[in-house]
């Protein structure tokens, strides 16, 4: 009897043990994903970062079963955590709204909306075919409110070829189209309205490239498969930006597209009977249409302190090596302060201080709280937070502090305290703006 017994307990066990052990692995690694999202959700909240910038997941909790499949998905790898059995945006600001997590989920627990309760984010107003409510002004990428190089890259081209079929195109001495901006967007329209010989011009503030030159170097960016106009279908994924930045320079040296660098619009006015006129400091524009591919990171704000026409105060980080040796400040709390702040404390000898004038960093984006909290352990950075810049001297700077004034020691000044948004240029020849706060992206 004993020997029956036996003969059928162990081919059960043989089943039973391995699987009782996967499940006890899987449970383990279950707990500890969980905690790391506790702790990650923990962090986001003290240190006031428990917003999301823009486009971002919002997730229905009688759908969602905490699979997992959309932490999995994510392509920042930090964004998103399963807590109690339910996904959670546990680094809300590291988001830029990729949406792999919306498309891996089983359940269609996930919607993408921009904008949320407690931030809101304004956009024009748009049509399906990218015009806004000013006939002949149209828009497209990250401006219309929807992030990433793809959907910039795809806007420009359909809103290019929506303009292609108004009405006078190709008749007559105006231009058909100017384009404003050079991004992702600007450029993948500049290339269409050059497939199309249209007759167009580009008009780019800074250099080609957009948002992507301003990462920090040696950024991966993730970038899906997209078509560009001209060149078809490119298949670069995961790319260091330098990389992706000499693909658009060979590809403007071969399709021989002209971009004005450094020529910023300053205003658009509606030109006598029909059209626009686009104004820059080297020059006027008279167009049919205009296409506002601008992103949204704006004209670089200024502090309005005496001293700061100086120049030793600059409003980006071009080449940390010049600052070697150098005692910095860097001004601001967003992505970029942070980022100039820590490239500096790599640079030889030069002396880093970063002041904000907010209480915490809550508008910094991915992985950079984490790199400036490092060096600022090592001493490398000393962070002033809630303070602000009262005058810049030739080789000091007079900040005032919660402990009162402080006169720092001081040959450079970066100021990275964003840009001067370009709804109050879009007001200005009439496109209306609405504030979004969570709507679905359609
Ligand atoms: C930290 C960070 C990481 C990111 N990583 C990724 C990623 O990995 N993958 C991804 O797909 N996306 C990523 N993005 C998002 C991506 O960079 C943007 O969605 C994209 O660049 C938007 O393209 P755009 O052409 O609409 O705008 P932009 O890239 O912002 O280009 C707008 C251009 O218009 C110019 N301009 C503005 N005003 C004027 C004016 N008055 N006159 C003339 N020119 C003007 C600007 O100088 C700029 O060159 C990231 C964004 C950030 C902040």
């Amino acid at each position: 009897m004993g020997s029956l017994d036996a003969g059928w307990i162990s081919p059960v066990a043989i089943y039973l043990v391995p699987l009782g052990l996967m499940l006890l692995l899987y449970f383990q690694r279950m707990r500890r994903s969980e905690q790391k999202a506790i702790r990650a959700l923990r962090r986001s909240q003290d240190t006031g970062r428990d917003e999301p910038v823009s486009m971002h997941p919002v997730i229905n909790g009688n759908r969602c079963m905490g699979c997992a499949a959309c932490v999995e998905a994510c392509p920042q790898g930090d964004v998103l955590g399963v807590i109690g059995g339910q996904a959670d945006l546990v680094n809300p600001s590291h988001c830029i709204g990729h949406g792999a997590c919306a498309r891996s989920c089983p359940t269609d627990a996930i919607r993408l909306v921009i904008g949320s309760e407690r931030r809101g984010v304004s956009v024009p107003v748009l049509t399906p075919d990218f015009q806004t409510n000013v006939p002949g002004v149209f828009v497209a990428g990250e401006l219309g409110g929807m992030g990433l190089i793809r959907n910039a890259v795809e806007q420009g081209r359909r809103a290019i070829e929506s303009i292609r079929k108004l009405p006078g195109q190709g008749e007559g001495d105006r231009l058909d189209v100017v384009i404003i901006g050079a991004g992702p967007a600007g450029f993948s329209a500049s290339l269409t309205a050059l497939q199309h010989e249209m007759r167009s011009v580009t008009l780019e503030q800074d250099r080609l490239g957009g948002s992507i030159a301003h990462h920090p170097r040696g950024k991966i960016i993730v970038m899906h498969p997209v078509d560009i106009p001209l060149v078809g279908k490119v298949d670069m994924r995961e790319t260091p930006k330098e990389e992706l930045l000499e693909f658009w320079e060979r590809v403007r040296r071969e399709t021989r597209l002209r971009v004005r660098e450094n020529e910023p619009v300053e205003a658009i006015a509606r030109a006598e009977g029909e059209g626009f006129v686009v104004r820059t400091a080297q020059g006027a524009y008279e167009t049919r249409a205009v296409l506002l591919a601008v992103g949204r990171r704006g004209t670089p704000r200024k502090l309005g302190v005496p001293g700061e026409d100086q120049s030793k105060v600059v409003y980006r980080l071009a080449d940390p090596r010049q600052y070697q040796g150098k005692r910095v400040l860097v001004v601001g709390g967003g992505d970029s302060a942070l980022e100039a702040a820590t490239a500096l404390a790599a640079v030889d000898g030069a002396r880093v201080t970063l002041s904000y004038r907010g209480p915490s960093f809550r508008r910094a984006g991915p992985g950079t709280f984490e790199q400036l909290e490092e060096v600022q352990a090592r001493g490398r950075v000393e962070v002033l937070m809630s303070s602000t810049v009262q005058e810049i001297g030739s080789d000091s700077v007079v900040l005032q502090t919660e402990g009162g004034r402080r006169d720092l020691p001081n040959d450079s000044v970066i100021v990275c305290c964003g840009g001067v948004m370009p709804n109050d240029f879009l007001r200005k020849i009439g496109v209306e703006i609405e504030t979004r706060y969570g709507t679905p992206i359609s």
